[in-house]
């Protein structure tokens, strides 16, 4: 990527304890560029008021650009309908909303199934469901490589009782990228739904989620370079339609009398109350972002970053990197022999050095590989190989100093 892209970021000019800072923690958060903080502030300061009720200029020139997002979306995502896009405050709200509206109508004897993979986003959301109606969750495992085991997948599905599959498109602990095209094949060869988390796959491929041929798909703002406090619920309208509201208040109604109320249709009676207005506008102006630098042009520097990576950690004496999918997004999870992940991030924040660890929000998972905690170091558009270059180095020198 160029000198002018990571321009874009001026974060990236900040020093942390007197050290260049090296960011190595994208997948839990990307950074902004400078065009998505214009366009909210552009928006702030020239083009503001509550949207779809005001009658004024403002208001409905608010309505407008907020509106536009979901066309960007759609066309992002290649949704056939404008109207399938719901905004949300992030992925972990949109899987509630489907564990909620579309999970309220399952029955006892149904299930859901999940992986070993997820996110405790999508997986927490389904035992509250369990508990509440008396659902079976089922939980695919995975394979010693980190891949979705397919043979028990498919031996999961096969008594037919399953109405859900929800499951990750990429996982943020490991980076595997799971086969969504094959996984909702499957699903629908034995009559259940597919929702896709991509709050992960969306920042590193291009999505279409008709050619995957999801039912549901997740993802949210912040991770693909845009503001927090808005994410997306895409699903196929009839489903949606089918659905009663999450959250009750304003907007998400037809009418309303101490009697009863009557459902806006879709999208609105899912997005109940006052928006995140200025993020949703904010979060147009990412995409475009993105689309801007091209999914070919990420793909191929995200896959050369997390090679480069994924080679020179396993190289290093006493680090080992977790897992080796058939796929993998800019992700890279490694522990070190002899030092807990909590001090490999502490003794490398000193040398400026963002990585993450811990469970990843991914509890089970990282059980699953035998740990109470990974290092993680995921990449975004403006990652560049001095960065892993700073990482290996930091490493080093916390082998010497721990061993
Ligand atoms: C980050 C993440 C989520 C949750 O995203 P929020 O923005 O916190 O709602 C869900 N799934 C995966 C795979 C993630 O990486």
């Amino acid at each position: 990527m160029t000198p002018e892209l990571r321009a874009q970021f001026p974060i990236l000019e900040e020093k942390v304890h007197g050290k260049p800072l090296v960011f190595l923690d994208s997948a839990a958060s990307a950074q902004k560029p400078i065009c998505v903080m214009d366009a909210m502030q552009k928006a702030a300061y020239h083009q503001y008021a509550n949207i779809h009720r005001g009658l004024h200029w403002m208001s409905e020139r608010t309505t407008e650009a907020y509106e536009a997002t979901r066309d960007v979306v759609a066309a992002f995502l290649n949704a056939p309908d404008r109207h399938e896009i719901v905004f949300t405050r992030n992925s972990t709200e949109a899987i509630n909303l489907v564990a909620h509206s579309f999970g309220g109508l399952l029955k006892p004897g149904q299930a859901v199934l999940i992986s070993e993979l997820e996110h405790h986003a999508n997986i927490v959301p389904w035992l509250m469901l369990r508990d509440r109606i008396g659902i079976e969750l089922r939980v695919v495992p995975i394979l010693d490589n980190g891949d979705i085991d397919l043979n028990a997948y498919e031996a999961l599905l096969a008594d037919g009782k399953v109405a859900l599959v929800a499951i990750t498109q990429m996982s943020n602990v490991l980076g595997t990228v799971t086969p969504a095209k094959k996984l909702a094949e499957l699903a629908h060869a034995h009559g259940a739904k597919i929702l896709f988390d991509g709050s992960q796959s969306v920042v590193h491929s291009a999505v279409d989620v008709q050619a995957i041929g999801a039912d549901f798909f997740t993802f949210t703002g912040h991770k693909l370079y845009g503001p927090t406090g808005i994410g997306v619920l895409w699903g196929r309208m009839e489903l949606l339609d089918s659905m009663p509201p999450f959250m009750g208040g304003g907007e998400m109604i037809q009418s309303v009398s101490f009697e009863g109320a009557t459902w806006a249709s879709v999208p609105h009676r899912f997005e109940a109350g006052t928006p995140a207005i200025l993020e949703t506008i904010g979060l147009a102006e990412a995409i475009r972002f993105v689309e801007r630098i091209g999914y070919d042009a990420i793909e191929a520097h995200e896959k050369a970053l997390t090679d480069y990576a994924v080679e020179r950690l396993n190289a290093l004496e006493g680090v080992r990197v977790l897992g080796a999918p058939a796929q993998r997004g800019g992700v890279v999870s490694f522990v070190m022999e002899k030092a807990h992940p909590h001090d490999l991030a502490t003794l490398l924040d000193q040398m400026g050095i963002a990585i993450r660890a811990g469970q990843h929000c991914a509890e089970p998972l990282v059980r699953k590989l035998g740990l109470h905690a990974t290092a993680r170091a995921s990449f975004g558009v403006y990652s560049v190989k001095e960065d892993i270059d700073a990482l290996c180095v930091g490493l080093e020198r916390a082998h010497m100093m721990l061993s």
